[in-house]
């Protein structure tokens, strides 16, 4: 979602008070609240990239934090800056890193290096079940109530161990995949390539792992099959000699 400016009544309320309710209510309240045709995200990037062509730093950080809210990441906006050095002038890019840095200040996000435009769902944290995992995943609780679900992603290269979900009744888990490219193989079968839309029912007591491909970030939505005693298995680590041969 767009964040709601107040900025021109804010600052020039009283000196201009047409131009603030234009700016608040017109530009922001209309304009860039037109999300379907660019997401908020899109508009920051290329108002970054317009206030940086015209050497208008004010404005710029004002831009820069506000591109932070719609979800430009300090890498993605020190890559922008990058970029446009070569097509508005290298000096622009050495006055406007330290705005950057301003704006991002040092600490290191958790979420540092993770792709924000994945997908509609929120990456949530670091896994807190990373020690089955290979590589570096993430956790976002979306439902914990009624049927609990979540959405895992994984860095590329990045799955997990073998597993079984085990219950004494019903039980198992459902696999959404919403982005990028994954893998999913049960015991004693060929690996499953999966994409964006595909489903995968897992059955109780089945062992199995799913993960990213190799060269790509991948995210799934992990559904529990409600079920009585329900709990996994942690098993294995899969065979890193066996993931690479898978293409
Ligand atoms: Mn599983």
């Amino acid at each position: 979602m767009a964040k709601k400016q107040t900025a021109g009544r804010d600052n020039l309320g009283r000196l201009a008070p047409k131009f603030a309710e234009l700016n608040d209510d017109v530009l922001f309240g209309e304009v860039w609240a037109r999300e379907k045709e660019l997401s908020p995200r899109d508009r920051s990037m290329i108002t970054i990239a317009a206030l940086f062509s015209a050497g208008l730093y004010p404005q710029l950080k004002a831009h820069l934090a506000i591109g932070k809210d719609h979800g430009v990441t300090k890498q993605e906006a020190v890559e922008l800056v990058t970029h446009l050095a070569f097509y508005c002038g290298w000096p622009k890019a050495w006055s406007t890193f330290p705005l950057i840095q301003e704006v991002y200040g040092d600490e290191e996000s958790e979420l540092d290096g993770v792709p924000s435009n994945l997908s509609a769902f929120p990456v949530g944290e670091k896994n807190p079940y990373g020690q089955y995992f290979i590589g570096q995943s993430y956790l976002a609780p979306l439902s914990t109530e009624q049927v609990p679900v979540f959405n895992v992603t994984f860095e590329p290269g990045c799955r997990n161990n073998w597993h079984i979900h085990h219950a004494s009744e019903g039980g198992g888990q459902m696999l959404i995949c919403v982005s990028g490219r994954g893998w999913y193989q049960e015991w004693g079968k060929e690996a499953r390539e999966l994409h964006p839309g595909d489903v995968v029912n897992i059955p109780e007591g089945v062992k199995h792992w799913h993960g990213a491909a190799a060269d790509s970030w991948f995210q799934h939505l992990a559904i529990e099959v409600p079920g009585k005693d329900g709990r996994a298995d942690w098993l294995e680590p899969v065979d890193d000699e066996q993931y690479e041969k898978l293409k």
